[in-house]
């Protein structure tokens, strides 16, 4: 998948994260011309939440900084296994969130409009429509809390989320970009308001600019240069079943209920719920969490009583206050970057901000389509609420 070099002691760029956002910032950066290029881990590829998750991509945001963002991300998801010469089985199949509420209904209107104005395919269908959709999903009187209406986001999918991390892996090895698995970033140099280096169990590098694309673990790497980041780590669990017959070709998403559901093309049912409510780095699953889980799934879905289930596993979630991401340089910290704040949600959005995180790089100029999620916002109160949009949908 990609050549072992040797660990050069200088680096024009040293990224930190082998996840989809630290491989897509090596490739955009090697493909603008760029050399001297590595990505260092801790662990193996794709360890951290890249490895991990439900692999839903979509751009039906609240916020119209947050969908014109999601949206290059789509459009570049669509072209991304011929980009990068490898199959990343994208799948737009469509995304339902579903409300069961009046007020929810309210606030999928609302999101409908500004995808709308925005350009996004997204509207409101109401039950006969979702059952047609979805012969699968209970759309009785039956349960609880009756599912009212959705939006309907026909872009939306599901991909292979190994398949991504390793084509952008093999793409950069390609570009000449260094891969330096099991390599852990220890300390980070500063002198004179600019970074330096970087401390690694395997030795210290020069670096000309470092990239924080370490997701959960942001916060760590901030502290290394005395950064205080805005941003918590929780656990996000998620679980497959054993493969079924096709029965579901749609992504249905519950806000309400806690819950989100999509059939993959192997047949298993890959299932997802929030974030756990705790901070913590642990990796560890619950047992309240499937018992949660499928407790609401089987509300949606009655006919999956007797399905079992194959595993449960856990990634972690760095999460702003505002549910969007932080992207950009740091004012006083000459060379450092961050791409981090990615929560629950942020494997959809690789491919962009790779792209735009290089560009920034690169020429050292902030991209206009990045320019709100600078970390400044928090300091100017001009927060970019996502949670509507991001908290259980992914
Ligand atoms: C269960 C679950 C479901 C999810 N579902 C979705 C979804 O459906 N759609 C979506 O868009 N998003 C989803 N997400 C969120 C998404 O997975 C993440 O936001 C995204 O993958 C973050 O990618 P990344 O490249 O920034 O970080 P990661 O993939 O987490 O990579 C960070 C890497 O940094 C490395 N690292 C940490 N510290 C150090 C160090 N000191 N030195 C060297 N390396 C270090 C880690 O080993 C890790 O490999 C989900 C997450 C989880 C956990």
């Amino acid at each position: 998948m990609w050549r072992p070099r040797p660990l050069r002691p200088r680096y024009d760029v040293v990224i930190i994260g082998a996840g989809v956002h630290g491989l897509a910032s090596a490739y955009d950066l090697a493909k603008r011309g760029v050399w001297g290029v590595v990505v260092l881990d801790k662990s193996y590829l794709g360890a951290g939440a890249s490895g991990r998750n439900t692999a839903i991509i979509r751009s039906n945001y609240r916020t119209p900084e947050g969908v014109a963002f999601y949206d290059e991300s789509v459009k570049l998801y669509e072209g991304l296994s011929a980009e990068l010469g490898y199959n990343v089985l994208f799948s737009q199949q469509g995304h339902l969130t579903l409300a069961h509420t009046d007020s929810a209904v309210n606030g999928l209107m609302v999101r409908a409009e500004i995808n709308q104005l925005c350009g996004v395919d997204s509207r409101i269908i109401w039950r006969d429509e979702i059952k047609a959709l979805v012969p699968a999903l209970d759309c009785s009187d039956r349960p609880r809390y009756p599912v009212v209406a959705a939006l309907y986001h026909p872009p939306g999918g599901i991909v292979r989320h190994d398949a991504v991390v390793w084509g952008y892996a093999r793409a950069a090895d390609r570009l000449g970009v260094g891969i330096h698995t099991f390599t852990e970033v220890t300390g980070i140099d500063v002198a004179q308001g600019r970074v330096t280096a970087v401390r690694t169990t395997q030795g210290d590098i020069q670096a000309g600019a470092v990239l924080n694309a370490t997701a959960g673990f942001c916060s760590t790497i901030a502290k290394m240069v005395g950064l205080r980041l805005p941003i918590t780590t929780h656990p996000l669990q998620a679980l497959v079943t054993e493969p079924l017959t096709a029965f579901l070709d749609k992504v249905i998403v519950s806000a309400n209920l806690h819950v989100y559901v999509s059939q993959t093309d192997r047949g298993e049912c890959v299932i997802g719920s929030e974030i756990d409510p705790y901070t913590s780095y642990s990796h560890r699953s619950t047992l309240p969490f499937l018992e949660s889980t499928a407790h609401h799934t089987l509300e949606l879905f009655p006919c999956l009583r007797h399905v079992r289930v194959l595993r449960q596993w856990a990634g972690i979630c760095d999460m702003t206050p505002d549910y969007s991401p932080i992207m950009g340089d740091v004012p006083g910290l000459r060379g450092f970057y961050l791409d981090v704040g990615w929560g629950t949600y942020g494997f959809k959005a690789g491919p962009v901000s790779g792209r735009r995180m290089a560009e920034l790089i690169a020429t050292g100029r902030t991209p206009e389509l990045i320019k709100p999620f600078s970390i400044t916002r928090f300091h100017d109160g001009r927060l970019l609420g996502e949670k509507a949009a991001a908290a259980v949908s992914h």
